[in-house]
């Protein structure tokens, strides 16, 4: 979760937002300078270097999942720390494995049971044709200055490509008919993105080409992608993840010439996707113990550790008093059944099982509680 600050400048760039900005950075005992990590490619990068594993499995996939941290202003969707789903494959550099990842991705959201997210791709070219962009770009953006907001005339000159990016009315207009980098690809990102979208064709995933795509760190060439969601729940923090190519980043960290790509999932983010189409994402626990009587109680204490070495998610209620407000609790706290122990049920040997959901109610010998419990 911690890195030392440079990682993140020579990787992602000093100018752009995220470390200009967003980075939460200190000075560790007065030595190092380090960060809380703002997103996950780079410290895998750098564990794929630091553990020489280029020599060893020349073509690895990695994945990870934790959260992250940004300094910014914290709104729906958008939070100081938050949570990141992310997949990485290194050692190849065909746009049919950018194409695997995307398919992925898309039976990910299916199994999700979310269809309304839409997959813009783009190529924002490699060092070769970039900077002559780069150049024309800025030549345009120069004429335009004046109907820049603030952030973007700055960025003419360190960053233009992000001026495209913006999301000002203004700065739309102003760049409406800006040349394109994907009209000034080389023929060797030209040939790259034309097999991406064969091959995304080939896996029937369906896309939507997106010459505005500008990713926010500076070590993506070629393929990039930007998932949004374009159903209810997210307002203008509609982007549920994103990710690219980035052959040189590996080298650029120390290790040798490897390309690999990569994606993240905003986790808050597809969490809200879920709730606005009425999935339940809460996990309540599997049952709630209500005992009634200072000896049901000691009974349920032990019932409630032989369920949870079975694999289930219990709760349970200590008082042993009143069913109805433990009952409450139990619909409270999401659980999917209540298992009410009674002295007439501990004297047969059983629990009255109630499906909180339906109110149904069935009597389960306490010996087959486990069993009966599992979904
Ligand atoms: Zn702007
Ligand atoms: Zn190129």
């Amino acid at each position: 979760m911690i890195e030392k600050t440079e990682l993140f400048t020579r990787s992602i760039g000093t100018e752009t937002d995220v470390v200009s900005k967003e980075m939460y950075t200190f000075v560790d005992k007065g030595e190092d300078s380090v960060t809380l990590r703002p997103e996950g490619t780079a410290g895998v990068v750098r564990a794929f270097v630091e553990h020489g594993v280029a020599q060893t499995d020349p073509k690895t996939r990695w994945w990870y999942l934790g959260p992250m941290f940004r300094r910014e202003r914290p709104q729906k969707g958008r939070y100081r720390q938050f949570w990141q789903l992310g997949a990485e494959a290194f050692g190849q550099g065909s746009a049919r494995v950018d194409a695997e990842m995307l398919a992925m991705l898309r039976d990910l959201f299916e199994a999700c049971a979310l269809p309304g997210v839409a997959f813009h791709v783009a190529s924002i070219g490699d060092a070769k044709c970039r900077p002559a962009y780069k150049a024309k770009l800025q030549e345009f953006l120069r004429g335009r200055a004046d109907r820049l907001c603030e952030d973007c005339a700055r960025r003419i000159e360190t960053n233009p490509l992000r001026v495209l990016d913006c999301k000002k009315e203004g700065c739309r207009a102003a760049t409406q008919d800006a040349p394109r980098l994907m009209a000034h690809l080389c023929d060797e990102c030209r040939a790259h993105f034309e097999e991406l979208r064969r091959s995304l064709d080939l896996l029937k995933v369906a896309y939507e080409v997106d010459d505005r795509i500008v990713r926010g760190l500076d070590y993506y060439v070629r393929t990039t992608f930007e998932l949004l969601h374009t159903g209810e729940g997210l307002g203008s923090q509609n982007a549920v993840g994103g990710g690219g190519r980035y052959d040189g980043l590996v080298q650029d960290l120390g290790g040798p010439p490897v390309p690999g790509v990569g994606f993240a999932l905003g986790m808050e983010r597809l969490v809200l996707a879920l709730e606005a189409r009425g999935a339940a994402v809460k996990a309540g626990p599997d049952a709630f113990l209500a005992p009634m009587g200072a000896a049901a109680v000691e009974r349920a204490m032990v019932l409630a550790r032989e369920l949870r070495t079975a694999g289930l998610r219990v709760d349970m209620d200590y008082d042993g008093k009143k069913l109805g407000k433990t009952l409450e609790r139990a619909d409270k706290a999401g659980a999917r059944a209540a298992v009410i122990l009674g002295e007439d049920e501990l004297a047969r040997g059983e629990a009255k099982v109630k499906t909180l959901a339906t109110g149904e109610e069935t009597f389960v010998p306490l010996a087959d509680l486990a069993t009966a419990l599992q979904r």
